[in-house]
């Protein structure tokens, strides 16, 4: 496995999700493409400016030097990315043509988030015979969530991934309580109980291949 897309429907997604992961896959030098479907300038209060979550993400691609043709962020409208189905699908399917991901990581099925379904359906749809595919998990979107992959991670990975969170200051001042240590930590210590290691990141396998 060599290499991995990273979605995430909206700038913040796939750290919270799977920031431990992703800080292991690039220092185990994995080739990431990492792809954000919304910047959700809608979602910001107005005294903040629209490009704030766009601009925190940049802070997080800055952070692990990943290079400028190793990401991509798209201005979809955020909650609207269902009027965009197709569109998104012929964007996802140029990325497996060019890219080639042996694993994507992207939301779980199971997310309710409107947005998110739509990344993790279409991604079923774009690389159901090409790649494996996993889903992170983002307990407040979920009623239940199959934790059938458990990424192990050291204490390094959850402190890169507590370095990149803090990146979103936007979010930390709207006082969003899943950007703080003790929920990193905790669900980390959680996961990785589960599997002996002193943290992990679960994940639903939507598929498998090797
Ligand atoms: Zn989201």
């Amino acid at each position: 496995m060599q290499n991995v897309l990273i979605l995430s429907p909206h700038t913040d997604d796939a750290e919270l999700g799977a920031g431990g992961t992703i800080s292991r896959l690039i220092e185990e030098g994995k080739n990431l493409f990492w792809v954000v479907f919304s910047t959700a300038e809608e979602s910001l209060p107005e005294h903040m400016a629209p490009d704030t979550l766009k601009m925190e993400f940049i802070e997080v691609i800055n952070h692990f030097n990943i290079k400028q043709s190793n990401f991509k962020i798209f201005d979809f409208k955020v909650r609207y990315l269902h009027l965009k189905r197709q569109e998104i699908l012929e964007e996802l399917i140029k990325i497996r043509k060019d890219f080639k991901p042996d694993l994507v990581i992207g939301p779980s099925l199971k997310d309710h988030h409107q947005d998110h379904q739509v990344i993790a359906q279409e991604a079923v749809r774009a690389f159901k015979n090409s790649a494996s595919i996993i889903g992170y998990e983002i307990p407040w979107n979920h009623i239940t969530f199959d934790t059938q992959l458990f990424i192990k991670l050291d204490k390094r990975h959850l402190d890169r991934k507590h370095e990149i969170l803090q990146k979103y200051q936007s979010q930390i001042k709207l006082n969003r309580t899943y950007f703080s240590k003790d929920y990193s930590y905790g669900l980390a210590t959680v996961r990785g109980t589960q599997c002996n290691s002193q943290y992990a990141e679960a994940f639903e396998v939507i598929r498998w291949q090797f």
